[in-house]
């Protein structure tokens, strides 16, 4: 995507605007499905809680994904967007018993992490098979927020429970048929990845009917230049190679499973943003945009670098800059940054804007939540419009006062 065409879609859709690029999705994806080529069966499962555009959704459906969903309502999305149930696994945490029983009735394949719910499950619907979410106590994740393995943890069932977990399966005769690891967000070490799953192999030996191993996800990709990445080919090379020799032990060709959702979608989504006003003052020059922390929370939460680059004055000087939003408190999206010099009106792109950054905007400050656009066979198409006032009034009840 160029600057013209980008600028050309901010005239077009308004701002501010988040950009997705098909192309670059498919691309991804099949450098996944590459590196684990030598894996008889594989499933790659987007997860959707990255961004659940439903154009997005069928894309992915398109170049043959499966999903990952953490609730109800993104089942019933998937759904929509023409999956089949068989391809959609649900991985809730801390959901209701009911919640999960009507995910059931839909026909998607269920995952469970709580012994509490697994018993409550299994004894009521013993022939429903069910995968479980282990965790490895294994330290992987690049943020406390998004490190979800380790002993603290309210992610999956610990490693140390496998003698109840086996006892639990034994009384209700249920039928475990996947087992399943997600550590963490931005895993940085590939080691530590295949550490984990020796785990899962030595725990998946337990069960006898088992389909699918799911290793979860939390690939970490570049932000800026010279970013560590995680090294997909490396890992797709070492991991397939034990999982075939698993396979062999096991007795059975199983499905080798993940669920990207960061690795999929994050470098193909742009966001940009007008230059509102600069400010200056005793101590830095802020440039100060027409969005917050209500359209792009990465920064503020995690505190997560974004690149940002003034595609309205690419071959200006470059001069340092804190950008800022409008929320009415800090909501700071780069401190002391080098950008092109940057005028009142200009547009900035914010880089990696496709992961958790529309899918986690809200209405804060009363702003409208942003357009979005996907870049798809050359052709920029609106897949949301920009909110409205009504959609601000939406669902409030004005009584008599
Ligand atoms: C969030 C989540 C993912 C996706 O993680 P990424 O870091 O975006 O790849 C996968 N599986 C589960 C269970 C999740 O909660």
């Amino acid at each position: 995507m160029n600057n013209k065409t980008l600028l050309q879609i901010v005239k077009d859709f308004g701002n501010p605007i988040y950009i997705y690029d098909a192309d670059t999705i498919a691309s991804q994806y099949k450098r996944l499905t590459k590196a684990f080529g030598k894996v008889k069966q594989l499933r790659v499962n987007y997860a959707v809680k990255a961004l659940s555009n439903i154009s997005i959704l069928k894309l992915f459906n398109s170049l043959g994904s499966g999903l990952d969903t953490v609730s109800i309502q993104e089942v019933r999305l998937g759904l929509k967007a023409g999956f089949k149930p068989e391809d959609i696994i649900y991985t809730p945490n801390g959901v209701s018993l009911e919640e999960i029983e009507a995910v059931t009735k839909l026909g998607v394949q269920i995952n469970i992490d709580n012994l509490s719910i697994l018993e409550q499950f299994g004894t009521k619907h013993p022939n429903v098979p069910v995968c479980i979410r282990i965790n490895p106590h294994v330290m992987a994740g690049g943020n406390t927020n998004i490190s979800v393995g380790h002993i603290d943890s309210k992610f999956g069932i610990s490693i140390h429970q496998i003698p109840l977990l086996l006892r639990i399966v034994e009384n209700t005769k249920m039928n475990i048929n996947g087992i399943h690891m997600h550590t963490g967000s931005d895993i940085l070490d590939i080691d530590v990845f295949l550490y984990a799953s020796e785990i899962l192999f030595e725990t998946a030996k337990n069960f006898k009917d088992l389909e699918f191993i799911d290793f979860g996800s939390g690939f970490k990709v570049p932000y800026r230049a010279g970013d560590i990445e995680t090294n997909i080919e490396e890992l797709g090379q070492k991991l397939s190679k034990r999982f075939n020799e698993f396979c062999t032990e096991y007795g059975r060709d199983l499905t080798l499973a993940f669920e990207p959702g960061k690795f999929l979608v994050s470098e193909a989504g742009l966001f940009l943003a007008k230059v509102n006003a600069v400010k200056q003052t005793t101590s830095t020059v802020f440039a100060q945009i027409d969005s917050g922390f209500n359209h792009l929370i990465r920064p503020m939460l995690y505190g997560s670098q974004h690149e940002i680059i003034n595609i309205s004055n690419p071959k200006g000087r470059e001069r340092f800059y804190s950008v800022v939003g409008y929320i009415c408190e800090t909501d700071t999206f780069a401190n002391n940054r080098r950008i092109n010099e940057i005028n009142e009106g200009d547009i900035l792109c914010f880089k990696n804007a496709g992961a958790y950054c529309y899918s986690m905007a809200s209405n804060y400050n009363s702003r409208y939540r942003p357009a979005e656009v996907l870049i798809y066979k050359s052709k920029p198409q609106l897949i949301r419009k920009r909110e409205t006032f009504e959609d601000i009034l939406n669902n409030q009840v004005e009584i008599t006062i």
